[in-house]
């Protein structure tokens, strides 16, 4: 039996190994896709200026930077979605899609994001049918559809455009649900903007090569070529996880004590799983912390005793 199993590569996952590793935990860290967790997956290409002493490194580099600190004697399984987390008599058996493990104690850092939503239509799954960036430059001169109203979807086109990329904005509603500073952002490209537009068909032999969307007031049916079509839709969120596990929600929140103990003794939380989304620097700190608490409850370190 392990001391710890961490779910969730993310930078709060990934803090709580670092500080797993300091203090010698036996531990297993697991990952539905590859470790780095947000900035990874979702702004590779960002620069990150809220973490100090970052000083606007992209995403993907400050996520390969936190990977890379991690010590051997951590073993991280990737491409590895956790399934379920049930409560033994002793510790925890956690299942997921490749085997079963065993631990003292869980840290759960899976993020809000969950699993990208699909807009269910014909079509989604062809090439060229994506839900993250990785490199800007590929996009220079394509002509890209974006899907979505919210701040994802304004900042994927703001950013699209800006990289030399034929951009179309796509949203169901007649306004954005973004935030007003990433709207105004937007204006000062040249993306087009096409409201209550709703996708109807994904087309192409291998490669996507052409959107039809439905104006739902009119109801005129248009079809544009397309080289990419970038789906920014929103998430299946993180919490069905959680209360499979049988965590005490409030709200569609978890319920998390000031140590980030779940309601369930030995079940931490770390990151954007505690509150929505919030700074990298929030999660590292928190996954820190959830390690100590972690550590206390597997050790009752003299550091620890209560007064
Ligand atoms: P989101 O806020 O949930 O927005 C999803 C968008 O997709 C909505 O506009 C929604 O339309 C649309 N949508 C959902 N299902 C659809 C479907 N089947 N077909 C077509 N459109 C569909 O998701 P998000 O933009 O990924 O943002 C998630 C969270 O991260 C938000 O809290 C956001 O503020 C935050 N975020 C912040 C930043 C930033 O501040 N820099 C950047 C990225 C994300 P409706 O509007 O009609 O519901």
């Amino acid at each position: 039996m392990k001391d710890l199993v961490i779910i969730g590569a993310g930078p709060a996952g990934l803090s709580a190994a670092l500080n797993a590793a300091h203090l010698k935990l036996d531990t297993l860290l697991i990952e539905s896709s590859a470790a780095g967790g947000l900035p990874l997956q979702n702004y590779p290409w960002k620069e990150i200026d809220s973490y100090l002493g970052m000083c606007g490194m992209p995403g993907k580099e400050l996520a390969e930077k936190m990977v890379s600190q991690i010590p051997d004697s951590i073993e991280i399984r990737e491409n590895e979605p956790a399934l379920e987390v049930k409560k033994l008599k002793t510790g925890f058996k956690v299942r997921t899609t490749k085997g079963t493990y065993t631990a003292k104690t869980v840290i759960i850092a899976i993020g809000v994001m969950g699993q990208p939503r699909s807009i269910g239509v014909e079509g989604e799954g062809l090439e060229g049918v994506c839900t993250a960036i990785e490199d800007l430059d590929e996009f220079k001169g394509k002509k890209v559809a974006v899907i979505g109203g919210g701040d994802t979807a304004v900042e994927y086109a703001v950013n699209l455009s800006r990289a030399g990329a034929k951009t179309w904005l796509m949203h169901r509603r007649d306004s954005f649900r973004a935030t007003g500073s990433n709207v105004k952002e937007l204006s000062n490209t040249k993306t087009k903007i096409l409201f209550n537009s709703e996708v109807k068909k994904l087309s192409g032999t291998k490669r996507v090569e052409k959107i039809t969307y439905v104006n739902n007031k009119t109801g005129k049916e248009q079809t544009l070529k397309m080289d990419y079509v970038f789906k920014c839709i929103g998430n299946i969120p993180s919490k069905d996880f959680l209360e499979k596990t049988g965590i005490q929600m409030d709200n569609g929140h978890p319920v998390v004590k000031p140590d980030l103990g779940a309601s369930i003794p030995g079940i931490y939380l770390a990151g954007d799983i505690t509150k929505d989304l919030m700074k990298i620097s929030q999660a590292v700190a928190e996954g820190n912390r959830a390690l100590l608490s972690a550590y206390t409850y597997l050790k009752s370190p003299y550091w620890a005793e209560k007064k």
